[in-house]
């Protein structure tokens, strides 16, 4: 059997056809930002869905269906609400348009909820009954799987980690509330980290003072050209600002994850997206900061792994996973 996974971005659409071992046979990509017709993009990914089908030489009755993971996809509705990032507007019933051309079933979740699935069904979550999957970049997404099952609660969106007030009063959050952990782990919660350090050791030494090394940032490169993914290179050169930066990162998601586990008492975390990829600068304080907010009774319960899904498949994946919750 087969599945169609679906991730939408604001940017772009990635689709696959998805082999039962996690094979991913077909791809295809559609710009998401050129649509402001909702009716027009689902007829396009429809199109595109058939061709994958038919380049793969695939009979519809292989097709287990379609899983799509979207921001704020709704599991109960099939519908995608209120998502900033996108060109199209207002309720977006995907379930029932794509209904229209494809005589197959739809699932939709939020892309984090899919990346959770994903781990579950194809990665190094086969066989686990309680786990996390926390997404990290432009924001701190999770999917919680509780008792085999994964968590949707009372709105379909429970599992929003990234928003656990972990500074009460602290930094301000985008969705409105403050000292919530993405505003101190999403990519640009980490640039102000890494501003905000900066500016404090700038204040302190003389420029004549700098003790620049090959591989470290050099301090007369503006912010704004300073990326993520520079500083996680500059924490493995050794770069004390930059190593500075993730310990932050890491105390703060360490307590998210501590309290995540108060509650839900998961066998693993697991962690993805680009901050990841940088590796023992993150990891070594992250399970430093989470041992040590850590209920007694759960120490040694929980481990943090790297998801085990490759990052140009996770997405469509997590979307294609979805199908086997129904
Ligand atoms: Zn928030």
């Amino acid at each position: 059997m087969y599945s169609i996974g679906i991730d939408i971005g604001g940017t772009n659409t990635d689709m696959g056809l998805v082999r039962e071992d996690g094979t991913i046979t077909e791809r295809r990509r559609s710009k998401t930002n050129q649509y402001t017709d909702f009716s027009l993009f689902v007829k396009d990914l429809s199109q595109q869905i058939q061709s994958m089908i038919q380049v793969a030489h695939v009979g519809l009755s292989e097709v287990e269906g379609i899983g799509i993971g979207a921001p704020n996809g709704n599991f109960y509705t099939g519908c995608v609400e209120k998502a900033m990032n996108l060109s199209m507007h207002g309720v977006l019933n995907f379930a029932k348009e794509m209904s229209l051309y494809l005589p197959l079933p739809v699932v939709l979740s939020n892309d984090a909820n899919a990346a959770a699935y994903g781990e579950y069904v194809y990665g190094g979550a086969k066989g686990m009954k309680n786990f996390i999957m926390i997404t990290l970049g432009t924001g701190m997404g999770s999917g919680i799987v509780i008792d085999g099952r994964l968590l949707l609660g009372a709105t379909g969106a429970a599992g929003e980690l990234g928003h656990a007030i972990v500074v009460p009063n602290g930094r301000q959050c985008s969705c409105g509330l403050k000292g919530c952990a993405e505003a101190y782990v999403s990519s640009r919660g980490f640039k102000q980290t890494y501003s905000e350090l900066r500016a404090e050791y700038d204040s302190l030494h003389k420029p004549s003072d700098e003790n620049y090394h090959p591989g470290w940032i050099d301090h007369k490169r503006s912010l704004a050209d300073i990326h993520p993914k520079d500083i996680g290179d500059a924490a493995n050169a050794g770069d004390p600002l930059a190593i500075r930066t993730f310990e932050i990162m890491a105390d703060y998601l360490g307590i998210a994850l501590a309290n995540a586990v108060a509650f839900s008492s998961p066998e693993a975390i697991f962690l993805m997206g680009g901050p990841t990829q940088v590796g023992e600068p993150l990891l070594r304080p992250l399970r430093k900061s989470f041992e040590q907010h850590l209920l007694y009774s759960f120490k040694g319960s929980c481990s943090i792994y790297k998801s085990q899904l490759e990052a140009n498949d996770v997405a469509i994946l997590g979307a294609a996973a979805l199908i086997k919750m129904q």
